[in-house]
């Protein structure tokens, strides 16, 4: 039997997590909050349980739920999206990334991503016989250098994908750079994959630079994103897909074999909770809170780091502490200091170590202060 992705293991975040728990550390690798989600949210799921919405939902997703996500990108963004052909509910950003790239990449494409990147992204692009062009990230400021990029487009390019705010680096990417990127799209067959699933968690007063914003963007993007990282239920894992109704329609081929259809009673409970945008609106300052406080207790510690810009992950740079590599450094702060974290080296194939970790503040003021204590050991 010979394996369609021999290079793939188990992912580090499913690594790290059971490193952290079985050592009872502090788990600040993976990213997912240790706090509960709204109250009335999770009533409205229960209500949607008793009042019967158990069965399958409509394949694309339940139209209340479109409706609100097409009225959240118009009162964000001021742009429109056709509920009923250009929104797919999904299993979370995963499927949706999937759907996407399956739907998209035959063998032999090319598909440009940054690194370091996301760990799904390359994967799903080997499945399916398409080929990873990978363009470094400058590891000091995470900054893309667009000529870079176009002096990889090739005849086979059929896909970019980009990730703003971005995993694991909290950098964003500017109107400059989606200027840039429209520019190089120009004229040009190339789809793109934005994932914006960080999109309402962004800091110092920035502005989500959405490729829904750039029409040359927006005409071939399709663009994932989590209510799992907006509302804080990662568990439950859904998510959606929006694409103009061409890429929607190969979409939706796809998704109706692969999942078919979402999870219903939390579709009819995230309908009704984005009926109230300040669910959604509250989310930058409520972790711009995490972020400063997690950066301020630590500010003394032996760590170096520019402040995260969006995404709920700081990176933290321990060149002044030891010449170790990350992973093993990671490690020993689970197994020693009772801290876990992601080693960022695994976001690049495990080859470039920059001496940096990042840790997730979605978390409890009590648990990020616990963790800085122990930080301020190291
Ligand atoms: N993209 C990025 C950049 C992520 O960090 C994550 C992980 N949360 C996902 C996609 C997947 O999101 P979901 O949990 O909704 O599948
Ligand atoms: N996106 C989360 C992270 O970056 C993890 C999700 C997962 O475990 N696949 O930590």
């Amino acid at each position: 039997f010979s394996s369609k992705l021999p290079n793939v293991s188990t992912s580090i975040f499913s690594v790290m997590s059971a490193l952290a728990h079985k050592e009872k550390a502090l788990n600040l690798s993976q990213g997912f909050p240790n706090f509960e989600s709204d109250n009335n949210l999770i009533e409205l799921v229960n209500n949607a349980m008793f009042n019967g919405k158990n069965q399958y939902a409509p394949m694309p997703g339940i139209f209340s739920l479109r409706k609100a996500i097409s009225d959240k990108m118009e009162n964000l963004y001021q742009v429109r999206y056709n509920p009923e052909t250009e929104i797919t509910i999904t299993a979370g950003a995963t499927q949706a990334i999937f759907t996407a790239i399956a739907a998209t990449i035959s063998k032999d494409d090319e598909v440009i991503i940054f690194k370091p990147a996301y760990d799904c992204y390359e994967p799903t692009i080997e499945l399916f016989g398409g080929k990873t062009i990978a363009v470094q990230l400058n590891p000091e400021d995470f900054k893309i250098d667009w000529q870079l990029v176009k002096s990889l487009i090739t005849e086979k390019t059929k896909m970019i994908i980009v990730n703003t705010p971005h995993n694991p680096s909290g950098k964003i990417l500017t109107k400059d750079d989606m200027t840039q990127l429209e520019t190089l799209l120009k004229n040009t067959n190339i789809v793109l994959l934005s994932d914006e699933v960080y999109e309402h968690i962004i800091f110092d007063g920035e502005k989500h630079q959405t490729a829904a914003l750039y029409p040359g963007l927006a005409e071939r993007t399709f663009i994932t994103a989590s209510f799992g990282k907006t509302f804080h239920n990662t568990g439950w894992k859904v998510g959606y897909c929006i694409a103009p109704k061409e890429l929607t329609h190969e979409f939706r081929k796809v998704h109706q074999f692969n999942v078919f259809s979402v999870n219903h009673p939390t579709q009819v409970a995230l309908a009704e909770y984005l009926k109230t945008p300040s669910n959604y609106l509250e989310l930058n300052a409520f972790y711009q809170h995490k972020r400063d406080l997690f950066l301020s207790l630590i500010k003394e510690s032996r760590f170096e780091f520019s402040p995260s810009k969006g995404t709920y992950f700081q990176l933290l740079n321990f060149k002044n502490i030891t010449e170790e590599n990350d992973y093993d450094f990671a490690v020993k702060l689970t197994q020693k200091y009772k801290i876990a974290s992601i080693p960022i080296s695994v976001f690049n194939e495990n080859t470039l170590d920059t001496k940096v970790l990042r840790f997730c503040f979605a978390k409890t003021d009590e648990t990020l202060k616990q963790a800085a204590e122990i930080l301020n050991t190291i």
